[in-house]
């Protein structure tokens, strides 16, 4: 079975972002860029799923500029096989990325997607939902455990209060959780093979995809900066505060 990856390059998680002045969107000058943490986790699974012997290709995808290169050799150096990147310079929104990957699925034609359920610098969480919507294939969004049984894929998703396993018939979508697994870091002998694995060019044009913005942000506003706390002497004191002041009980 062939396992199609899909990698978003993000600010680095660790970076504290800045909101331009004209509150325009983020200054991301300069900023250390990254493969999207559910993405990490994405391709760990797929990478598993190849030690299992279940999986026998493990193919990574990006949209974006030239620079998310960089993210599919991570993802290469973890252990995929093959690399495609379609290449646009235009920041593309979810549904823009779910009608590029549409297409790949029509062309590789996998057994199993795996996306992360959202990427952090967006917070979407919409691409493997609309994928699933536009390929007719099943969805197990938000797993915590993903079960490959011959021509079906039992996932166990995190939902509200508790945990659902859903039976999908392969070719499915699987979007990823935080408690999936741990993924493994790249050994420098992997990260220098890497470098010679297939890493193929495409654009959203040569697919046929129309990726422009339908969404026109309005305003990227900071959160209001915490205010500082008080200290209280005693016990009698914050529950009067609590009372009093906060009004909280
Ligand atoms: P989102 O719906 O934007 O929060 O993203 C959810 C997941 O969709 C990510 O974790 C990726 O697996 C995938 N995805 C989103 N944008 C891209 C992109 N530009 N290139 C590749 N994969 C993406």
């Amino acid at each position: 079975m062939k396992v199609l990856v899909s990698v978003k390059r993000v600010v680095d998680y660790n970076v504290k972002v800045r909101v331009n002045a004209d509150n325009s969107g983020v200054d991301l000058s300069n900023a250390k860029m990254s493969m999207n943490p559910f993405c990490e986790i994405a391709v760990e699974e797929a990478i598993r799923l190849k030690e299992k012997g279940i999986a026998n290709e493990v193919v990574v995808v990006s949209v974006g500029p030239k620079a998310a290169q960089d993210t599919l050799r991570t993802a290469l150096a973890l252990g995929a096989d093959r690399g495609i990147l379609v290449e646009t310079e235009e920041q593309v929104e979810s549904l823009g990325v779910a009608k590029v990957l549409q297409k790949v699925v029509q062309e590789e034609q996998p057994g199993l997607v795996i996306l992360g359920k959202q990427a952090i610098d967006s917070d979407n969480n919409q691409t493997g939902q609309m994928l699933a919507a536009l390929t007719g294939m099943g969805q197990g969004t938000f797993a915590s455990e993903v079960l490959v049984d011959g021509e079906s894929v039992a996932v166990t998703r995190e939902i509200d209060g508790g945990l659902q396993t859903v039976s999908l018939k392969l070719p499915a979508i699987v979007t990823t959780d935080l408690r999936l697994n741990e993924p493994r870091y790249a050994s420098l002998p992997n990260i220098m093979k890497a470098k010679k694995k297939p890493l193929e060019t495409k654009t959203p044009e040569s697919l046929g995809v129309d990726v422009k913005p339908r969404v026109k942000v309005l305003k990227v506003e900071a959160p209001e900066a915490r205010k500082a706390g008080v200290q209280v002497n005693s016990v009698a004191e914050l529950v009067g505060k609590l009372k009093a002041e906060a009004g909280v009980i």
